[in-house]
């Protein structure tokens, strides 16, 4: 298979430093130096959470996450809100609806922020909400929202949050204690840079005391969170045999992470993002984000009504061995998402995406834009 130039909302492509560590030799996922090692790589992912809580490391992709964190620490009939403002909330509420929760919803118009006061609102009607889920950044949209403040609602109503931080933390800030932030997902492959195949999981003691009350936590066993808690403490602090090359991967990006600088990471990709959309705008094209809301990891591009996604993907694909992404739900065909994150939120990187575009809707479309248009921020 040919190596095409990866600029999709994730996987993404990863620094050698952090690849080569997949072709380590094997070692004991329970032996002692290894364990050493493993309770490190938790404290350094404590500090990009911003968490002194308990945080797990599951073999499996963000989903899995997600479904350990929502059938962990609610019990079937339990009244959950989901807010929705594009396709990975709809995804949680499908989770949660699949264990038998009774699912509320709060659905926003997709390129919208979720807005705290809705999430208010409908607290205020239904007493019984137990959990709150919201999605940080949303991948399918390129939206951000305000997770402060929903956590600040949630508190004020004795609920707990949940935040699916897959597309989101290592990109943009996260600060799960200081927000009340109760449960926290996030993946290995987007903007931590480190290939797929892991997801992290924290839990707040909030969040153990519900599980505790809902009587959840003799329920399941892979994705039960206590099953997990129990192990915490013991000389092997997991009960599986840890995908160890995936966590030395993790390791090393986290590495790169805590030299460059957590808060330089944050405006390097504020910048590389700002620098995209101001071209994307320049074009006379616009992102399904406001600027006041955009996500700094992804950018949703909505195409002129003449012209089909899937023709700039292939363009891009053949004349610059560039791979971006096809919208999805009901902007397939009418979008295209483009991830700058980690490795790939570099002016190097988004230059030859954005000139590509230009190109192709002057060659190809005959739009009249001027050369170099979609450079005007770089
Ligand atoms: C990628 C993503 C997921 C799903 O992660 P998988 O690793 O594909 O299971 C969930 N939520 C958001 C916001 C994502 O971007």
């Amino acid at each position: 298979m040919k190596n095409t130039h990866l600029m999709i909302p994730g996987p993404i492509e990863v620094d050698y430093s952090v690849l080569s560590q997949m072709s380590s030799p094997m070692v004991a996922h329970y032996d002692e130096e290894w364990v050493k090692f493993y309770n490190g790589v938790i404290e350094k992912l404590k500090v990009i959470i911003g968490t002194q809580q308990d945080v797990f490391i599951m073999v499996g992709s963000g989903h899995t996450g997600l479904e350990a964190a929502i059938s962990s620490v609610t019990s079937e009939e339990d009244e959950i809100l989901v807010g929705i403002n594009g396709l990975f909330g709809h995804r949680i509420a499908d989770i949660a609806q699949s264990y038998a929760r009774k699912v509320n919803t709060v659905e926003i118009e997709w390129g919208k922020a979720i807005d705290p006061d809705l999430i208010d609102d409908a607290l205020q009607s239904n007493r019984e909400i137990k959990l709150v889920i919201v999605v940080q950044g949303e991948t399918s949209t390129g939206v951000l929202s305000p997770i402060k403040e929903i956590a600040q609602v949630c508190k004020a109503h004795d609920v707990l949050l949940m935040v699916d931080a897959v597309c989101s933390i290592g990109a943009v800030p996260f600060e799960m204690d200081n927000w009340g932030v109760d449960l926290c997902v996030t993946a290995s492959q987007k903007g931590i840079g480190a290939p797929p195949g892991l997801v992290i999981v924290s839990v707040s003691e909030r969040a153990w005391e519900a599980a505790r009350a809902s009587g959840r936590d003799s329920k399941g066993w892979y994705l039960n969170l206590s099953k997990w808690k129990e192990f915490l403490s013991l000389p092997q602090p997991y009960f599986i045999t840890m995908a160890i090359n995936n966590v030395r991967a993790i390791n090393a990006s986290l590495d790169n992470i805590m030299e460059e600088g957590i808060n330089e990471r944050f405006s390097r990709h504020a910048k590389v993002a700002r620098a995209f959309r101001a071209g994307i705008r320049n074009m006379g094209l616009s992102t399904l984000a406001d600027e006041s809301v955009a996500l700094n990891s992804v950018s949703v591009v909505k195409m002129p009504s003449n012209v089909f996604s899937q023709d700039l993907i292939r363009f891009l694909r053949k004349q610059y061995n560039i791979m971006v992404a096809d919208g999805l739900d009901t902007f397939k065909g009418k979008a295209i998402r483009v991830g700058h994150m980690d490795n790939s939120a570099y002016l190097y990187n988004i230059i030859p995406v954005l000139f590509g575009i230009e190109t192709f809707l002057r060659n190809c479309c005959n739009m009249n834009i001027s050369y170099g248009a979609s450079l005007i921020g770089c």
